[in-house]
């Protein structure tokens, strides 16, 4: 899933902000460690209601040839409702079935005023971003429309705290069934291009760590190690 990388913006422009998300941060961890030591861990079962993190063999499986059979039904209409439900609350643009658990070729994703309140008006005009209302991908097809490479930072809700920079095409083209199995398309530049490449590349087992510029790869929030 694509994230928006709001953490870095606001650790670096604002002390209140980079203290609530450091505290937050710790006694996330804090809560966590206790959690798993006087608690007997017991695993979930997909769909997960929190996205898979990198290491997690779902995130690599190729989905490419695996197409779901049907594009409407409950199971379907359950999982797209779960995919919302993750990516809302995780503050995401898009995300992929494999982030929770699933190997089904689904993908989801919008861009509303709520993601771009945190974007200057120079940031929104650098990344040509367009808002626009979720959208339901089924057994997705990608064509790229116009493949000069755009380089900015990316992020992902599967390699949480980490972002560098990342090729992508400018305009592409994708096609597939919605929730209500109607056949859909839709034609994308700049930042909502971005987001379709993102997550079609789950569907493949890939990640923006595969083709990341590795010398801008960093920490969200590095600056906390520097604390006393
Ligand atoms: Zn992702």
């Amino acid at each position: 899933m694509l994230k928006l990388s709001k953490s870095i913006v606001l650790v670096t422009s604002r002390g209140f902000a980079r203290r609530k998300i450091i505290e937050e941060t710790i006694y996330r961890e804090l809560w966590r460690n206790l959690r798993n030591r006087y608690w007997k861990a017991e695993f979930k079962i997909p769909p997960y209601d929190h996205t898979c993190q990198v290491g997690d063999p779902v995130l690599r499986v190729m989905l490419a040839v695996s197409r779901c059979r049907a594009s409407k039904g409950k199971d379907i209409q359950n999982l797209v409702k779960t995919m919302v439900k993750v990516m809302r609350k995780t503050g995401g643009v898009g995300l992929a079935a494999p982030q929770i658990g699933v190997g089904k070729q689904v993908i989801i994703a919008e861009f509303t005023k709520k993601h771009a309140k945190v974007w200057t008006e120079e940031k929104f005009a650098a990344r040509e971003a367009l808002l626009f209302p979720l959208k339901v991908f089924i057994n997705p097809e990608l064509k790229v429309l116009d493949s000069r490479q755009i380089t900015l930072p990316e992020g992902c809700l599967s390699i949480k705290g980490f972002y560098a920079n990342v090729p992508r095409a400018y305009k592409v083209e994708i096609s597939g069934y919605n929730e209500h199995a109607e056949h859909v398309t839709w034609t994308a530049h700049g930042y909502s291009a971005r987001i379709l490449q993102h997550e079609v590349d789950h569907l493949r087992g890939n990640l923006f760590i595969d083709i990341m510029d590795t010398k801008t790869f960093g920490d969200e929030l590095w600056p906390r190690w520097n604390l006393r």
